[in-house]
């Protein structure tokens, strides 16, 4: 089946208030090209202004607690997220499995609380450095996908990111080849375990996309978007990679 191409800004911590009329800005370049799903993440701070600055919009969360309310001082949840105008939430970004200590299970924990919110859920994978070295990236993924993507789920709201670490805002990517056999391997996965329903979910490449790579990256076999970091913060640089998923459909 044709799968909509899906382009997602990670703005990570990154943004004051004045950042929410950039947002503005990518969201009414994005009408231009209406083949693509668009979403911005900004940090929790903007999502309300976000919502309000672009209604209707994809604004989403990039992390959320597993437990809808409760003590954890400092966390946000998914449903407070739906409350306050998002529609998605990114988990297991690699800098919350890294820098946070996050486990497969945390992550599978947390994409469940967000679909229980009415949230989609990009959920992200991918293998640091001296595993793509060793040889072992596919297993190592493999294993993250089967450990965090929960059992039972609406396969349009659930998307993989493939985000090699060794990659994300490094300026290095991984060749064309390599992550059509990662993302072929990871829709393989889906496939054994849910059938059918793996047509529909997306699975995006992350990793210091631009707007000069885009093109390439996103016509890789199995690729059906991106999860931008970097060049997703200003619409000089984000538009173009929206534009390059527009020029494949
Ligand atoms: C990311 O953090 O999700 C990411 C892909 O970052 P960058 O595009 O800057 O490499």
């Amino acid at each position: 089946m044709a799968r909509r191409k899906y382009v997602v800004g990670n703005w990570k911590m990154n943004g004051l208030s004045d950042a929410v009329a950039e947002a503005r800005a990518i969201f009414v370049a994005a009408d231009d090209h209406p083949a693509v799903d668009v979403a911005i993440c900004p940090p929790f701070t903007l999502i309300g202004p976000m919502a309000v600055a672009a209604p209707g919009k994809a604004i989403g969360g990039q992390d959320c607690h597993s437990a809808a309310s409760g003590a954890f001082t400092g966390s946000v949840a998914a449903p407070m997220l739906a409350d306050i105008g998002a529609s998605l939430v990114i988990v297991g970004h690699s800098e919350r499995r890294e820098g946070f200590g996050e486990s497969d299970a945390d992550v599978r924990a947390k994409a469940e609380a967000g679909l229980a919110a009415g949230l989609s859920v990009i959920l992200c994978v991918g293998e640091p450095r001296e595993v793509r070295e060793s040889g072992g990236a596919i297993d190592y993924v493999l294993a993250q996908v089967a450990d965090s993507v929960p059992g039972e789920f609406d396969p349009a709201r659930l998307a993989i990111a493939y985000e090699p670490i060794w990659a994300i805002g490094t300026g290095l990517v991984p060749t064309v080849a390599d992550v059509a056999a990662m993302h072929g391997a990871i829709r393989g996965a889906l496939a054994a375990r849910f059938g059918g329903a793996a047509e529909e979910m997306r699975i995006l490449y992350g990793g210091s996309v631009n707007g000069d790579n885009a093109a390439e990256l996103l016509g890789a076999g199995d690729v059906d978007g991106a999860l931008v970091g970097g060049a997703s913060l200003t619409a000089a640089k984000f538009v173009p990679i929206i534009g390059a998923g527009a020029s494949l459909h």
